[in-house]
């Protein structure tokens, strides 16, 4: 049996996603930009999509500026309101310590350029307090960037309430919604969100296109530099197919949601109920603040890479918050931001259902994952230890 459990890394492209991109890649290939009827026939997708975007975040559709993904949305993001808050002399920017590394890594090149970075740290429970938020902000504080929903453990953070004292405090206020756009309700008005990031192969569109919503007054640099696409804001000749595909998958995400929703949980709770009867094991991340989908676990006395290539075998893919992709076999900075020591943040286990998976893939989920984590216990020399008392257990 295949089993594809790694949504919150990809997802495939919906029938709908598809069937709306089709005549864009095809019969309909003509440049936005161009003045006759046939490149007016791009250009009224893209504002189509645009609309229907800015429908399902309630905003204006010129709030909108398609971007090739999370990445590009994060970076023009915080540049902007780095390089806004700069020219007025204030060059403090406030994130946190498990945001994804499109959001780090722009922090960290703006603190060589001669900001200040603070990281606040999540609670146990994998949530960002909002007297945290508060308690960080200063008179220089340029902008806070929290995500919405945590891309390993599926947490969710307290938006609206970060955007209310943003916006009484008058700072901008930018989040990365990529692990929640199409799996949760996002209202940026109702929510006080300044900026927000998406990307459109999270929930079902392709890959290589993304969405920076940024409220009007909200004034952009461009990371990109070239023709005028995106009202001058970012360069570039649209991705078209790729703009109303993700139109199409944020819809009818947003329209099914519920019944979406609906039919993950129990498949989740049935993840969650049936692992945490392995000895030793821990789940990480609140339940109560959570995006349906999400699991992640630790097993002590076994290496997470380990336990994917296993479950590679049993045709399971999923994912360990390890960064073994970038050849360092750190554990994840998101499980040693909610305080796990590094041998059980090696054990991770990262499962994220989507409303394509079945029970029947979930029972050869909780069928495979004892068994895996049991014979790679047998072979552990730190389980061995475990065992014999020479260690003290963790969890
Ligand atoms: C996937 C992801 C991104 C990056 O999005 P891309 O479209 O792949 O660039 C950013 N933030 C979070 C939370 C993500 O899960």
């Amino acid at each position: 049996m295949f089993v594809y459990a790694d949504n919150a890394a990809t997802t495939s492209v919906s029938k709908a996603a598809l069937d709306a991109m089709m005549p864009y890649l095809t019969e309909n290939y003509g440049n936005p930009s161009s003045l006759y009827a046939f490149g007016q026939k791009a250009s009224e997708a893209l504002q189509e999509a645009r609309e229907t975007v800015a429908r399902c975040i309630n905003c204006e559709p010129r709030e909108i500026i398609f971007t090739s993904g999370g990445s590009e949305a994060d970076n023009q993001a915080i540049v902007s309101a780095a390089k806004l808050g700069a020219r007025k002399g204030k060059k403090h920017l406030i994130s946190t310590q498990f945001e994804h590394h499109a959001v780090l890594h722009t922090l960290s090149k703006l603190e060589k350029e001669g900001f200040e970075v603070t990281l606040l740290d999540p609670h146990s429970d994998g949530v960002i307090r909002v007297e945290d938020v508060a308690a960080a902000i200063r008179p220089d504080t340029a902008l806070v960037t929290i995500m919405f929903a945590n891309n390993e453990i599926g947490t969710v953070q307290p938006i609206a309430e970060i955007g209310a004292l943003c916006r009484e405090k008058g700072i901008p206020f930018h989040t990365d919604a990529v692990q929640a756009a199409g799996h949760m309700p996002i209202d940026v008005k109702a929510m006080n969100i300044d900026m927000l990031s998406m990307s459109g192969h999270k929930f079902h569109a392709p890959k290589g296109v993304g969405v920076l919503y940024a409220r009007r007054g909200i004034v952009l640099t461009n990371i990109i530099e070239g023709g005028a696409q995106e009202r001058g804001k970012r360069a570039g000749t649209e991705n078209v197919a790729g703009i109303v595909a993700l139109a199409a998958a944020l819809k009818e995400s947003c329209d099914h949601m519920e019944e979406n929703t609906a039919r993950i949980i129990p498949m989740r709770d049935k993840l969650f109920a049936e692992l945490s009867k392995i000895p030793h094991s821990k789940i990480n991340g609140s339940l109560e603040h959570h995006v349906p989908g999400t699991v992640n676990m630790c097993f002590e006395g076994i290496e997470g890479e380990s336990l994917l290539l296993l479950l590679d075998d049993a045709g399971i893919c999923a994912s360990s918050g390890s960064a073994c992709t970038s050849g360092s076999l750190d554990p994840s900075h998101v499980l040693l931001s909610i305080g796990l020591p590094h041998e059980v943040a090696h054990g991770s286990l990262r499962l994220s259902i989507g409303e394509y998976n079945t029970m029947e893939q979930i029972d050869h989920i909780v069928e495979t994952v004892p068994k895996v984590v049991a014979y790679l216990r047998s072979m552990s020399p730190v389980w061995d230890e475990l065992q014999k008392g020479e260690r003290p257990h963790l969890i």
